[in-house]
């Protein structure tokens, strides 16, 4: 069978729009089409691939439990999710976790956890959900409505209810929102999709704060944040800020599908026999390749790497920038950076990325005015530079039109 960009538009949903390319080989950072064109990989599949593509750690556990066993569900529990629920529990606050395929799927465990634990402690009057603008927190109905963008939750009929939206970083508006009623704030605790937005440290620690004050509890969304994407294993260890819930998915399976909802054990004792699941939460090829992936990531060399990579790229966009004047600054954290386009470029992210593409560099982009990288966390510093020289070109493209 013929295999084109074509055949999407036939026989695919038209919900998405891909590029021209269809990647057929990876390895490490680097990535070959189906016309053998060879691509630096800057976007890690949108912070999934937190090692880069066939990492031999990952293909080894992929292949050994390929070999072993497949699938039990829920009916019987098995090693490798024991064994990386024992060791997420050891490297963070939680003592619990629940296993699920996705990052929306991980949140929708933690509204409905945090509404449970509110209505069995303190009743339904408590049920207000909080988020922010701008945020994003997966596609299912219940999170698409607590993300910040009601242009994703509209369209689909009556929304979940007891869902209200301000904007992130700022303090007063939250404080005049958040009451006795409040049950939960969900947050990036730093934007992804949003615009790669660094909360204040006033902001965290006053979300924090007033969350204590009125027992509401504070959800930590590190779907693209978690796994050493930030130079810490979570994001929170690096903010002094510590979360009730916390969800990771992305990065947490480096390629393959999986998420999690982790917490504390009193909160976690919520979740009764009955009261929520998934077939597939939990399958031990998911959760072998994952444990691979989270002793790989959780070193002091991968993780103080990451903070020597996101130097390299800083410094890069920097040169760039001082030649082509096209960024008005470079934001984030880590390995989750966004380059902000200047006035002259505003709105032209998109122009960028096709670009890059066309000198064989892939990127990504957040919203309409922000270029943003993800790359592998363990992207050799040669290939840093190669993508840096490709983006150069592709910079070069769009200022000259
Ligand atoms: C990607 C993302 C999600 C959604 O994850 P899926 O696996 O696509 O469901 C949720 N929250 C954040 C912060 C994300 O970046």
């Amino acid at each position: 069978m013929q295999v084109t960009r074509e055949l999407f538009n036939d026989v695919m949903v038209p919900n998405y729009n891909p590029s021209e390319v269809i990647p057929v080989r990876g390895k490490g950072s680097r990535v070959w089409d189906q016309n053998g064109k060879e691509f630096i990989d800057f976007a890690g599949g949108i912070a999934v691939n937190c090692l880069g593509h066939c990492h031999p750690a990952l293909v080894n556990a992929l292949k050994e439990q390929g070999e072993k066993i497949w699938h039990l569900s829920n009916v019987m529990t098995n090693e490798p999710a024991l064994r990386l629920a024992k060791k997420l529990t050891d490297a963070t606050f939680a003592d619990k976790v629940y296993f699920a395929n996705s990052g929306a799927e991980a949140n929708e465990a933690a509204l409905k956890l945090a509404r449970r634990w509110a209505l069995d402690v303190h009743g339904e009057q408590k049920n207000q959900i909080i988020a922010f603008n701008k945020g994003f927190h997966g596609r299912t109905f219940f999170t698409v409505t607590v993300g910040g963008q009601a242009a994703y939750s509209d369209g689909f009929g009556p929304k979940p209810a007891a869902v209200d939206h301000c904007d992130y970083n700022d303090l007063a508006a939250f404080e005049a929102l958040i009451s006795d009623n409040t049950c939960a704030v969900m947050m990036e605790p730093l934007q992804g999709e949003g615009g790669i937005i660094s909360p204040t440290n006033e902001f965290i620690k006053g979300v924090r704060a007033l969350c204590d004050k009125h027992n509401a509890l504070l959800i930590f969304d590190e779907v693209q944040t978690g796994v050493g994407r930030t130079g810490d294993l979570y994001a929170y260890q690096g903010l002094g800020v510590t979360p009730d819930i916390l969800t990771t998915a992305k990065a947490l399976g480096g390629g393959f599908p999986i998420g999690a909802m982790i917490t504390t054990a009193s909160i976690a004792e919520h979740l009764k026999v009955g009261t929520h699941g998934s077939t597939y939460g939990g399958n031990p090829l998911a959760c072998a390749v994952a444990e691979a992936a989270f002793d790989t990531v959780n070193t002091e060399e991968v993780l103080a790497g990451v903070k020597e990579r996101e130097q390299l790229l800083r410094d890069g966009f920097a040169a760039i920038n001082d030649k082509y004047d096209v960024f008005s600054e470079v934001r984030g954290k880590g390995l989750l950076l966004g380059a902000v386009l200047n006035s002259k470029f505003e709105g032209r992210a998109r122009d960028f990325l096709v670009a890059s593409t066309k000198h064989g560099l892939m990127s990504l982009v957040a919203g309409t005015n922000v270029v943003r990288f993800t790359p592998s966390l363990v992207i050799p510093l040669e290939d840093i530079k190669e993508g840096l020289a490709r983006f150069e070109k592709a910079v070069a493209d769009v200022v000259n039109g």
